[in-house]
């Protein structure tokens, strides 16, 4: 078992329940991460869908719109990190070269054509998860952040079809035992997996309590007590409409909240999109002087631009005014301690000056949980990191 907390939610901050979206970006910017060769050049025409880099092992990045290259950017993305990245100016046409028959009936697929699509798909990193030897796999369905709700849309009304990608993994992959992760609190969704599951008998559905820590893979699986190959639910679903609709995955979720912006909604996006587009054309601050939590309050990093490239890094924002927060001593009161998941001891860094031994870095799984019960709001996490600068 991993300490987890419970977390006292503020009962105004409520989502509005249907996703909006937003899927045409005037640009895309597509990070050229090492390795990578481009396949186009500057003034190109490219289509939605149409490989615009490529490794030698078979990795592609596929555009998520279609218009004109314009060039190579440097760009800032979730953790810090600079990337130059190809600009994509979008002609809002949706143009797409080649339409590909759909396959309907998942059991069709063999391991070779499974695999051949994910490749062609660009999902290259869940195949090579698949390809682990293990017998467990795990699917993570809960949230990082209280406030977030990505993957309750990934989840809700599509129970059957992540039982069945499940059992086809299963099966192709020769793993044996498939667990579920959902909270205990949503009857829904527990439902209609419950309705199903007689139909699948190695999957399993595990119920856990609503407490922070829980979405996190490593205090999940210690939870659980397994060591398995985990996925979330959007890979799962991700895998589904690739088999079924044999079209590359462009968009995702990302939900926007907190006591601070209007309206607190979960936002579909373009792989690509600057968040700051994104912001500026759905939704407001409610407040004057704002703090912004890049990927929830507890787990995130305040953040001082919204200039950062949408990709699977960032989960949502959490935005509430501003907080002043004094630093003080340490009184000793061991809350970091009691809490820490990981079973750290983030006061011990604290003592020894900010010098951190190895295993303690390798360990911290970066929850943030320290930083939140710490009364006197000492930055523990950015200790245990052993970083001067805070990642942006
Ligand atoms: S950030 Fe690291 S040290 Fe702090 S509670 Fe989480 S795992 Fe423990
Ligand atoms: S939570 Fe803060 S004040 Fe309490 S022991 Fe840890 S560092 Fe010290």
């Amino acid at each position: 078992m991993s300490q987890t907390m419970t977390i006292k939610k503020n009962s105004n901050i409520k989502l509005d329940f249907y996703p909006i979206e937003y899927l045409n970006p005037k640009h895309v910017f597509m990070p050229i991460m090492d390795g990578y060769k481009l396949k186009v050049k500057d003034n190109s025409y490219v289509f939605k869908e149409s490989v615009l880099m490529y490794t030698d092992n078979n990795q592609k990045v596929l555009s998520p719109i279609s218009g004109v290259v314009l060039g190579v950017k440097d760009m800032k993305y979730a953790g810090g990190k600079t990337i130059p990245s190809l600009v994509i100016e979008n002609d809002f046409k949706e143009s797409v070269k080649l339409k590909k028959s759909s396959k309907k009936y998942l059991e069709k697929y063999n391991l070779q054509d499974f695999s051949d699509l994910l490749i062609d798909m660009s999902l290259n990193n869940i195949l090579e998860k698949l390809e682990n030897k293990n017998d467990i796999i795990l699917i993570n369905g809960i949230e990082i952040d209280t406030y977030f709700a990505n993957k309750y849309f990934y989840t809700m009304d599509h129970a059957e079809e992540i039982l069945e990608v499940v059992d086809l993994m299963l099966e192709l992959f020769n793993h044996k035992k498939a667990y579920i992760a959902l909270l205990n609190n949503n009857a829904d969704i527990i439902n209609q997996f419950y309705n199903l599951m007689g139909t699948y008998p190695n999957i399993e559905i595990r119920l856990l309590n609503n407490t922070y820590g829980m979405g996190l893979d490593e205090v999940l699986c210690k939870n659980l007590d397994i060591n398995p190959i985990t996925f979330s639910v959007k890979e799962i679903m991700d895998v589904y409409k690739v088999l079924k609709k044999r079209k590359p995955i462009l968009e995702k979720y990302i939900t926007i909240t907190g006591d601070a912006v209007k309206p607190r909604s979960v936002i579909k996006v373009r792989y690509g999109t600057l968040l700051s587009e994104a912001f500026i054309n759905n939704f407001d601050f409610a407040s004057n002087l704002v703090d912004v939590y890049l990927n929830g309050y507890i787990k995130g990093k305040k953040i001082n631009s919204l200039n950062l490239v949408i990709n699977d890094d960032i989960e949502g924002l959490y935005i509430t005014k501003k907080e002043e927060k004094n630093t003080s001593g340490c009184i000793n009161c061991g809350q970091c301690v009691k809490y820490c998941p990981m079973d750290l001891n983030p006061k011990f860094v604290l003592d020894k000056k900010g010098i951190v031994e190895d295993k303690y870095k390798d360990k911290c799984i970066d929850c943030g949980l320290c930083n939140y019960v710490c009364p006197s709001c000492i930055n523990l996490r950015k200790l245990m990191s052993g970083k001067d600068e805070e990642e942006i």
